[in-house]
């Protein structure tokens, strides 16, 4: 069995954050991902100002050719309401810019291939376990072979997988998928992000290159109809939004994610922290989860900088310092994700009325939209 200081499961987005940041404090990591090439993941994120500070920081913010910027978010209600939320008004040169998954791990890997104090395995992880001693991981390497690893400090950034049995472990299966497909519109996007409810499912049109990217929330035998038939995907959703844009063509085919939130109450086990989508997986609808996981990335790193060794009191403090951020992105996700919309729906009405006093309220608007880019 081979012996390390720090060893982290997953390299997506989080789990590579997380290496180059502990590296930059001078801490040896290893890394062990089942496969770090994400080129054929469709997904495209929209990240928060403060996500884009985190991941400059490190370096590793994507080139400039790769992310388009987002000025402004409309939200609107079918009939209801509508506002704005614009970066001048939060006094920020951007809100966010939207940009590939692909894109950010690729720089990120990148990065940790650079860096001498990083060890990126390719393995795929079998089992790990907590001790007091210390933690260990059992994985089976590029030839197959199992391998052991012993360590002091086991960080989860595998999205979830492992340790699913985890006790209170809160689970929501939102029946909902995903569709994310690109389209054109007559209107250019001008760097002008949508969200729109009150409609068949919470709908996002995210600002990319010269045309939007479209991530919709749909009852999971609707997403399926609407993914295998493209004409009346489009249909829906000219009717839904896209008719005030000059109507949209279909530029992907659109590709499905299932839906489900889940929180684990307790990161810190022992030995072992549960960080991104390892600790928490919340629904697309307000754009969260990846600015989220970066800011668990910040809390621990800072919360062990200053300590040589692992400090197993200090480490209980995650759970804590992490609490608020996470409970109140979850809440406000899992209200907006969980009321799908029919007409008369009594919180349809309540969310239109949220938004028209959203807009009358600007203090209240800038708290929320700086809680959303920041965190809490
Ligand atoms: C449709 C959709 C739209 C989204 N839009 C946004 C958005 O606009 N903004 C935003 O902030 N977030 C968004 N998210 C959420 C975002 O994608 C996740 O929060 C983010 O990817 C989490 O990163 P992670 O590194 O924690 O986990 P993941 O990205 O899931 O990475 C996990 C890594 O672990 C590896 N792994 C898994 N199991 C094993 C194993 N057994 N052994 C070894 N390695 C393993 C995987 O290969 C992978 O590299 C969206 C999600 C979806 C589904």
């Amino acid at each position: 069995m081979t012996h390390k200081k720090i060893v982290i499961v997953g390299g997506g987005p989080v789990g590579l954050s997380m290496a180059i940041k502990l590296a930059k404090q001078g801490k040896a990591v290893t890394l062990i991902d089942q496969g770090l090439t994400k080129a054929n993941d469709a997904r495209v994120l929209a990240l928060s100002h403060a996500s884009y500070e985190i991941l400059s920081e490190l370096q590793a913010w994507p080139d400039k050719d790769c992310t388009t910027a987002i000025n402004c978010v409309q939200i609107s209600h079918r009939g209801l309401g509508i506002t704005q939320i614009t970066a001048p008004e939060l006094k920020l040169k951007q809100l966010g810019f939207t940009l590939k998954y692909a894109n950010i791990c690729a720089k990120l890997e990148a990065i940790a291939n650079a860096e001498p104090l990083i060890q990126l395995i390719l393995g795929n992880v079998i089992a790990v376990h907590d001790g007091a001693e210390f933690a260990t991981i059992c994985y089976s390497d590029a030839n197959n072979a199992e391998q052991i690893l012993s360590t002091e400090l086991l960080i989860m950034a595998e999205g979830g997988k492992l340790l699913a049995d985890q006790p209170k472990k809160i689970k929501h299966d939102y029946q909902q998928q995903a569709l994310i497909f690109h389209i054109q519109t007559a209107e250019k996007p001008a760097n002008l992000a949508h969200e729109r409810f009150g409609g068949i499912g919470p709908l996002v049109l995210l600002p990319f290159e010269d045309h939007y990217v479209v991530v919709w929330s749909l009852a999971s035998d609707l997403a399926e109809q609407l993914k295998a038939n493209h004409p009346q995907l489009i249909s829906e959703l000219d009717d839904e939004f896209t008719q005030r844009l000059g109507g949209a063509k279909l530029l992907s085919a659109p590709v499905s994610f299932p839906l489900h939130l889940i929180q684990i109450p307790k990161r810190v086990l022992t030995r072992i922290i549960l960080i991104g989508n390892s600790a928490q997986i919340v629904h697309p609808v307000s754009a969260q989860g990846l600015n989220l996981g970066l800011r668990d990335v910040v809390q621990l790193s800072d919360l062990i900088s200053e300590d040589d060794q692992i400090n197993l009191i200090k480490l209980q403090q995650y759970d804590k310092l992490r609490n608020k951020d996470a409970n109140a992105v979850i809440g406000f996700t899992h209200l907006l994700a969980t009321k799908l919309e029919t007409k008369n729906n009594l919180f349809s009405h309540l969310r239109g009325a949220g938004i028209i006093a959203l807009s009358n309220l600007p203090l209240v608007k800038n708290f929320v939209a700086r809680s959303l880019i920041f965190g809490l």
